[in-house]
């Protein structure tokens, strides 16, 4: 992956990447942190779909369906991306990553009371509109998809800037 990486950040001056324990694209310190799995085939995906949430200047999003669609679009990014460099992403793949968000998205959005399917009413809450059921859903997800910098000031938990994409 080190000459790619290196092709990477010639092309995207204003991106930094640092090596750190997963992938993900932070918009506080603009940064797309990678690591380094020789192993694993994907990564070179992965570091474009993370450069994609960077180029469409992803910051935070207000409700889940919104993640979802910027979920999407970070993937046709990184395949208009991909052909400069000759790679192709597989299909598969890309429908296997959104798939995970879309299960996350079905379980946290059904009624727990009637198991209809309903909208998000705010960032941490969804209400029923059969039953009136009101639920909580935290901000976690299924792997650290966001992911809240250490020493956060309190007042302001929902600063966009706090936000990581993965
Ligand atoms: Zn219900
Ligand atoms: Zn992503």
């Amino acid at each position: 992956m080190g000459n790619f990486l290196d092709c990477l950040k010639d092309d995207y001056p204003d991106i930094n990447f640092k090596l750190g324990d997963g992938f993900y694209w932070s918009p506080l310190s603009k940064t797309v942190i990678y690591t380094d799995i020789k192993s694993k085939v994907n990564s070179e995906w992965t570091l474009l779909h993370e450069i994609s949430h960077a180029v469409l200047d992803h910051k935070g999003y207000k409700n889940d369906l919104e993640l979802l669609a910027m979920e999407v679009s970070a993937w046709v990014k990184a395949k208009e991306i991909s052909t400069k460099y000759d790679i192709k992403i597989d299909e598969n793949h890309i429908q296997n990553c959104l798939d995970t968000y879309r299960n996350w998205l079905h379980l946290r959005s059904t009624c727990p009371e009637c198991g209809i399917r309903t909208l998000q009413i705010d960032k941490k809450t969804y209400r029923c509109h059969n039953c009136h059921t009101v639920w909580k859903v935290t901000s976690e997800r299924f792997c650290r998809p966001y992911r809240k910098i250490e020493n956060e000031s309190k007042k302001s938990p929902e600063k966009l800037s706090q936000v990581t994409f993965v």
